[in-house]
């Protein structure tokens, strides 16, 4: 049930679905999903469904995870990507199949500390953690080719400042009751901005745990 070609069903799904991008389904075929979430979920880590990771959190559903990853290549490859909210890991693990460096943060700890186990255990030696609350970025590695959001809300504006010149920025902003999933692209001081859908993430928060 967690095999290799359980996986593969789960890449064939996702083509089904409208995933083109042959860098994106190879990094779903290649990152193991069932060693991000508890052992008791792994059997249905393979679903196309978000699932509980603790602390009120979840893994994102991987469809979302591919069309974000898709979406973060649709300009030049990013060399280096910020994500905002590690969570189980497992975007981080997916952006670290297509490009050469991830740079992720989360606010809570004890998430932290369970994602980075996990990348030490599978070799992803291009993921760097930090636990700090993401609104602010990460001003040190700045800029970045692409910054991915996970967690849904008003996207602040520092993360825009830490974009490079043509960089992406995808991630879910929220409407009232509801998330748009939002890419901005930078070209000088302009930034265009593209709605790719509704979708629905846990919401993004200020402070450390
Ligand atoms: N990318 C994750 C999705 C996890 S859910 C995965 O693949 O599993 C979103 C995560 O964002 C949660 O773990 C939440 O704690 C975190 N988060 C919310 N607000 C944040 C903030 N301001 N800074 C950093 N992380 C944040």
């Amino acid at each position: 049930m967690t095999s290799a070609a359980t996986r593969q069903r789960l890449v064939r799904r996702l083509a089904d679905e409208g995933i083109r991008d042959p860098r994106v389904l190879a990094a779903i075929g290649e990152v193991p999903r069932h060693r991000f979430v508890d052992e008791a979920l792994s059997s249905r880590a393979y679903e196309d469904s978000a699932l509980p990771i603790g602390r009120g959190q979840t893994i994102s559903q991987p469809f979302v995870v591919a069309l974000m990853t898709e979406a973060v290549l649709s300009a030049v490859r990013p060399s280096r990507v910020l994500e905002i909210g590690t969570g189980s890991g497992y975007q981080a693990a997916v952006l670290a199949q297509v490009a050469d460096r991830v740079f992720t943060t989360e606010r809570i700890g004890e998430l932290l500390r369970t994602a980075r186990q996990r990348f030490h255990e599978l070799g992803l030696h291009n993921i760097l953690t930090r636990h700090v609350d993401g609104l602010a970025g990460w001003p040190g590695q700045a800029p970045f080719d692409a910054i991915v959001v996970t967690a849904g809300g008003e996207i602040p504006s520092a993360l825009f400042a830490q974009l490079a010149d043509g960089g992406v920025l995808v991630g879910p902003e929220q409407h009232g009751a509801h998330q748009e999933l939002i890419r901005v692209t930078r070209s000088g001081d302009d930034f265009e901005r593209e709605q790719l859908g509704a979708v629905t993430f846990v919401p993004l928060r200020q402070g450390l745990e």
